[in-house]
């Protein structure tokens, strides 16, 4: 049986990142453009009024030391709404935000400074304007002064965020390239599985792995691809892999232990797949299974996955295994490859198992600078719900017991302060 972290090591070795993709620009969220974005216009691409009021001519307001103005009001302009009309000596538009100032005009004032119940004056009606602090160019974004058609807005490098995905809509670029996301194939294996829209018959078990590593997946800013259940039989397994062996990695969950019906090492073997490991001294997810399907020279190979069926194990497996594959195929740097490791301190004594590591769902709180660390109730691999309000993992070494008090280390799961909102 291999030692964790030197099965951590082979995955780190066995992945390599994917060359950057264009894809759609809410699929790249999460990923760094590899190419600048170029606007195709200027933004604003008009001068653009910025606040409800009325469009002036500042020469029509400069020199009045304050006092009020009367002006025509010649059009109406809502957002949307374009004229022709141009702004004379004594004229002035209705104008909406969001709507092009039109000729001549080149500032705003907002209606509240409309005075005797002219505010409410259209195309036709006369408006009184006492703005005191009147400043020329007032409340107008002039075309361009964003940005400008052909400039780099976004440079090459940047992490694509919700603004940066708001500001390349905006320069027409619905598409970009940036490093992959990669997709990953999960697939449930187990003649006992059914769907969890099904109420289990005796002997029955819902898939929970289908979900629980979709959900994974998707949170790393990977492609998940469900494939759904696969009975325990050769053909049934094997044709499902094969389909799962298009993707960039494949998670397979049950299967792989040591069980009549533990048929996955070797179809995977049948389909070229070749093993890097299979068992790990870790608990749970011992039976854990690597490999890689090889398609030679320039061609992009398959990472593939079998995590054990208990849920439990599986998830574990998915986040010492899984999770930096996704990070190093999506060509994110080292430091993001892991869950975070922290030192804090158990609060009552844990039991490890004698031969292999433990990772036991914990809750973590901060007293002071130290975090403070309980493992939950916890029955075994197949219980998920330890696992589901837990801040983290409590990591305990082979061997013996630790008692309270003593320094531990935990790996903090996403999402941690769901239910202890101080967190780091
Ligand atoms: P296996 O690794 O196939 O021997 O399965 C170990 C245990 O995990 C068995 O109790 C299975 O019923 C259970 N199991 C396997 N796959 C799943 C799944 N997708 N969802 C929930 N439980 C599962
Ligand atoms: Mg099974």
């Amino acid at each position: 049986m291999l030692d964790l972290d030197k099965a951590i090591e082979l995955v780190e070795q066995t992945a390599v990142p994917l060359p950057p993709r264009r894809q759609r620009l809410l699929d790249a969220v999460g990923h760094r453009l590899a190419a600048a974005v170029v606007s195709d216009v200027d933004s604003p691409p008009w001068d653009r009024a910025m606040m409800d009021g009325f469009a002036v001519r500042s020469s029509d307001l400069a020199g009045r030391s304050g006092g009020p103005v009367e002006l025509d009001v010649i059009v109406d302009l809502a957002a949307g709404d374009v004229t022709t009309l141009g702004i004379g000596c004594g004229a002035c538009a209705r104008i909406m935000t969001g709507a092009p100032v039109p000729s001549g005009a080149d500032a705003v004032i907002p209606v509240e400074s409309a005075i005797d119940g002219t505010a409410t004056a259209h195309a036709g009606g006369r408006v009184r304007l006492h703005e005191p602090r009147f400043r020329p160019g007032q409340h107008v974004a002039r075309r361009a002064a964003a940005f400008r058609v052909g400039q780099e807005i976004l440079p090459a490098g940047v992490l694509l965020t919700a603004a940066g995905v708001g500001a390349a809509a905006e320069a027409g670029a619905t598409h970009v390239l940036a490093t992959a996301r990669p997709r990953v194939a999960i697939l449930s294996t187990g003649s006992e599985l059914v769907s969890p829209d099904v109420v289990p018959a005796h002997g029955q078990t819902r898939n929970s792995n289908g979900p629980m590593l979709t959900a994974a997946v998707a949170s790393l800013a990977a492609e998940p691809i469900p494939l759904g259940i696969a009975a325990d039989s050769p053909e049934a397994i094997r044709a499902a892999v094969a389909q799962g062996l298009a993707a960039d990695i494949l998670i397979l969950s049950g299967g792989v232990s040591a069980g009549d019906l533990d048929l996955v090492p070797a179809i995977f073997a049948a389909c070229g797949v070749e093993q890097v490991f299979h068992k790990v001294r870790l608990k749970p997810g011992k039976p854990v299974w690597f490999g890689r399907l090889d398609r030679g020279p320039g061609q992009a190979g398959t990472l593939v996955f079998g995590l054990p069926g208990n849920p439990a194990s599986s998830l574990v497996c998915f986040e010492l295994f899984v999770r930096p594959a996704v990070a190093i195929l999506a060509g994110r740097p080292r430091d993001a490859w892991h869950l975070p490791r922290y030192r804090g301190v158990l609060t009552v004594p844990a039991k490890a198992a004698a031969d292999r590591p433990v990772y036991l769902p914990c809750r973590i709180v901060r007293s002071g600078g130290r975090l403070d660390v309980t493992p939950l109730p916890w029955t075994g691999s197949s219980d998920l719900v330890g696992l589901a309000t837990a801040d983290g993992l409590l990591v305990l070494p082979a061997g013996g017991t630790a008692d309270a008090g003593c320094g531990v280390d935990v790996l903090l799961l996403e999402g941690a302060g769901r239910t202890t909102p101080s967190m780091p």
